[in-house]
């Protein structure tokens, strides 16, 4: 599993909603969501035909879909598949993800998995949902989850082999180790 790939594009632009834009907590920290224009620019930075239509009347709409999005991967990591499966439905069957081909610049076709004209907000809701959804289809919900270390609810979908991903990041799993090896070493003194 290639997170970096195209067709992991839904997955990866939907963590980078939920983990930039919504508060909570990061890596030990209080974390107040980096609510802003140049947030959404770098996260949609791949698609140059986003950056384009991006306003800043779009921002408080992407928060509400982070929102929704966090709801779905936190009950997925759960292994709430049903609650998950309906509320996905719910968002493709309001944004439905309908292929269409395009061509770039340089003439080659591309295969989207949303309609040419839709809205900004409509499209991402698609592709984001539809992301998710093919995970759920393929048996991989339990890739998703809420890191587990103390301070720390940001989200995560694991590409390991075996799938048993705890934490957002190495520096969670560090601070967790350290924070063991301490109460260990406390116990035993
Ligand atoms: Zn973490």
């Amino acid at each position: 599993m290639d997170i970096d790939s195209y067709e992991f594009t839904g997955i990866r632009i939907s963590l980078s909603f939920v983990n930039q834009l919504l508060p909570g907590k990061l890596q030990g920290n209080e974390f107040k969501g980096k609510v802003d224009f140049s947030t959404l620019t770098d996260i949609l930075s791949e698609d140059p035909g986003s950056l384009q239509r991006l306003e800043e009347n779009h921002v408080e709409e992407f928060v509400s879909l982070a929102k929704v999005l966090r709801e779905i991967i936190v009950l997925l990591g759960k292994g709430e598949v049903s609650t998950s499966a309906q509320k996905l439905n719910a968002l493709m069957s309001e944004c439905p993800a309908t292929p269409s081909l395009e061509c770039d610049e340089n003439g080659h076709w591309h295969l989207h998995h949303h309609p040419l004209d839709a809205g900004l907000i409509a499209m991402w809701t698609a592709i984001c949902a539809e992301g998710l959804a093919r995970m759920v289809g393929e048996q991989h919900y339990h890739r998703f989850g809420v890191c587990e270390a103390v301070e720390c609810d940001r989200v995560f979908f694991d590409t390991s082999r075996n799938g048993r991903r705890r934490f957002c990041s190495v520096s969670c799993q560090n601070r967790t180790k350290i924070a063991a090896f301490r109460l260990r070493n406390s116990k035993n003194k």
